[in-house]
C-alpha cells in the first residue's frame, strides 16, 4: 500500500516513509491511496485474537512494507505493560459502555498510538541507520505520552516544550520526573502558543531541520492514526461478542479530530459502525462545522481554558483527511477550500452538510463545564465509577444519541487521577493515588527553563541533539 497527500502533490510513499514526516511536502496530510477493506468473514475470524494480534492484522493492512513477524514483535512490545486485555470495556448507566483507552503509562488514550509509534520509529531508524530529534510543544497529554513512549530509545531524542507554570502538578510530574538522557523537558517563559510558534519556526527552517534531523510526533502522524483504528475494531469485536455482527455507535471526546478520524477510517474499512458521535467542549468549532458545514477555526485568543483541557483546540489539524473524503478525494478541491480558509478565515461546505450524517454517519454535540460536573456526578451516583472530565463530555453527548438496539460505546480518553481538581469539584472526593503515582509526584524533576526565544532554543538543540 502506498500513501498520497490530500493536496495531491506528493510522490506516493510506503508506510514506513511517511511516519517520520509531519505534513506532506505539499502541505497536505498523508492518506492511503485506497483504504483497505475488511469483509465480514475476516472480521469474524478476528474474534479470538489478543489485542496485539489484532493490532498486527489491522496495522498489517497499512504497513505492507514491514514484514509480518516484525510487526507482531512491535505490537507485542508496545502493549506489554498494559493490562492483559489492553482495552477493557465496562458498562455504565443508561445503556452506555466505556471503552478503556487509558490503561497505558500516562493514563490517557494517546499512549495507545504513541507506544506503537515508539516501536516502529526505532525500527525504521535502525533499518536506515538514522537518528531523529523530535521537537514538540505540549500543554499536557501529548508530551508525556511521547516521552514515555520514546524514553531510553537509542536513535531518538525528545525535546518537549511546555509553557512554564501552565500545566497541572500531575502533568508536570509525569514529564519532568523522567531522568532518561534522551528526554529533554524545556519550560518556556510563555503560553502554549508561544511554544507552538517556536516549534513551527524551527520546522519551517528546512536546512536546520535537515542538519539536525528534526522530526515530529504530532496528532497528524499517520502511524498514530492507523494505530488508533485498531481499538475501534477491538471494541466492536468485544461489544458484539454475544450478539453477532450488529452495528454499534461510538462517541468520541474530540479536539484535533485524530481519534474520531481513526473511527471514520474503521467504518469506511467495513466495520459495522452506525454513528460516530463527536463530543466537543466549549471550544466547539467542530460541533459548529458538523451542524452547519461551515468550518471557522478560532484564534488562540478565542480559545477558552476549560476543565477538559486536552480538548481546548480551535483548529482541528486532522479535519483535512475527512474533508478529502467529503469532496470525493479530489485534491484540487481540498487545495481550494484551504485557500478559502487562508483568504477569508473559513470555508463553506454547507451544500454537503446533510451527507455528514447520512453518508458518513457523523453527528456532534457540545458539552460545558456544568454538563461535565453533572455527568461525573450522575455516573458516580448510579455506578460508583469515577470518569474523567473528557470522558464525561463524551458520556453527556452520547446520552443524546442513544438509539434502541444499537450499543453505544464511549471512548474513555483519560483517567480521572489526571484531573483530580475537577473530580473534587464534581463529587467532593479526593482521589487516591497508587504508590507508583505517589512516587512519581515526589520524584526529582528534570527541566530546563528557556526564554521565549528562537536562538536560545536552537542553541539548546545544537548542544543536546543526537547526530
Ligand atoms: C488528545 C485528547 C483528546 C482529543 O483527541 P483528538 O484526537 O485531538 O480529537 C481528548 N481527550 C483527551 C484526554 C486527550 O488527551
Amino acid at each position: 500500500m502506498q500513501f498520497i497527500s490530500t493536496r495531491g502533490g506528493m510522490t506516493p510513499l510506503p508506510y514506513s516513509e511517511t511516519l517520520l514526516e509531519g505534513l506532506a511536502t505539499d502541505g497536505g496530510l498523508a492518506v492511503p491511496e485506497e483504504l483497505p477493506h475488511v469483509d465480514a468473514g475476516t472480521l469474524a475470524s478476528w474474534r479470538r485474537l489478543s489485542y496485539p494480534e489484532l493490532a498486527t492484522e489491522v496495522l498489517g493492512l497499512f504497513a505492507t512494507d514491514i514484514p509480518r513477524e516484525d510487526l507482531a514483535r512491535m505490537t507485542a512490545a508496545a502493549y506489554a505493560d498494559f493490562p492483559a486485555d489492553v482495552v477493557p470495556l465496562r458498562p455504565i448507566d443508561g445503556g452506555l459502555t466505556l471503552v478503556g483507552l487509558s490503561e497505558g503509562p500516562t493514563l490517557a488514550f494517546k499512549d495507545m498510538a504513541m507506544q506503537f509509534l515508539g516501536q516502529v520509529m526505532e525500527y525504521v531508524l535502525e533499518r536506515k541507520d538514522g537518528v531523529l530529534n523530535i521537537v514538540g510543544a505540549t500543554s499536557g497529554d501529548t508530551g508525556s505520552a511521547a516521552e514515555h513512549a520514546l524514553r531510553g530509545k537509542e536513535r531518538v531524542a525528545v525535546f518537549m516544550l511546555s509553557p512554564q507554570g501552565r500545566m497541572s502538578a500531575f502533568q508536570r510530574a509525569q514529564m519532568y520526573s523522567l531522568a532518561d538522557e534522551n528526554v529533554h523537558n524545556i519550560a518556556i517563559e510563555g503560553v502554549f502558543d508561544d511554544c507552538q510558534n517556536l516549534v513551527k519556526a524551527l520546522a519551517g527552517d528546512v536546512p536546520f531541520k535537515r542538519t539536525w534531523s528534526l522530526g515530529a510526533v504530532n496528532s497528524i502522524n499517520l502511524a498514530r492514526i492507523t494505530a488508533q483504528v485498531v481499538y475501534y475494531f477491538w471494541a466492536w469485536l468485544r461489544a458484539t461478542d454475544a450478539m453477532g455482527p450488529t452495528e454499534v455507535s461510538f462517541t468520541v471526546p474530540s479536539g484535533n479530530f485524530g481519534n474520531i478520524l481513526s473511527g471514520f477510517w474503521a467504518k469506511r474499512m467495513g466495520l459495522p459502525v452506525r454513528r460516530l458521535v463527536l463530543a466537543a467542549n466549549e471550544n466547539n468549532v467542530l460541533d459548529e462545522f458538523f451542524r452547519t458545514g461551515v468550518y471557522r477555526p478560532r484564534s488562540a485568543a478565542d480559545t477558552l481554558a476549560t476543565s477538559s483541557p486536552s480538548m481546548d483546540i480551535s483548529k482541528a489539524s486532522n479535519l483535512e483527511r475527512f474533508i478529502y473524503a467529503v469532496v470525493g478525494r479530489d485534491a484540487s478541491r481540498v487545495v481550494d477550500l484551504w485557500a478559502d480558509l487562508d483568504r477569508q478565515g473559513f470555508f463553506d461546505l454547507s451544500a454537503e452538510q446533510p451527507r455528514f450524517e447520512s453518508e458518513f454517519g457523523i453527528v456532534s454535540g457540545t458539552s460545558t463545564h456544568a454538563d461535565r460536573l453533572e455527568t461525573i456526578k450522575a455516573v458516580h451516583d448510579a455506578t460508583g465509577e469515577i470518569i474523567d472530565p473528557h470522558t464525561a463530555d463524551g458520556v453527556r453527548i452520547a446520552r443524546e444519541h442513544v438509539e434502541d438496539g444499537v450499543p453505544m460505546l464511549v471512548l474513555e480518553t483519560a483517567k480521572p487521577q489526571k484531573f483530580a481538581e475537577t473530580i473534587a469539584e464534581a463529587i467532593g472526593v479526593e482521589l487516591d493515588y497508587s504508590p507508583e503515582l505517589q512516587e512519581m509526584l515526589r520524584a526529582p524533576q528534570h527541566v530546563t527553563e528557556l526564554p521565549d526565544d528562537e536562538q536560545a532554543l536552537r542553541a539548546f538543540i545544537e548542544a543536546n541533539a543526537l547526530r
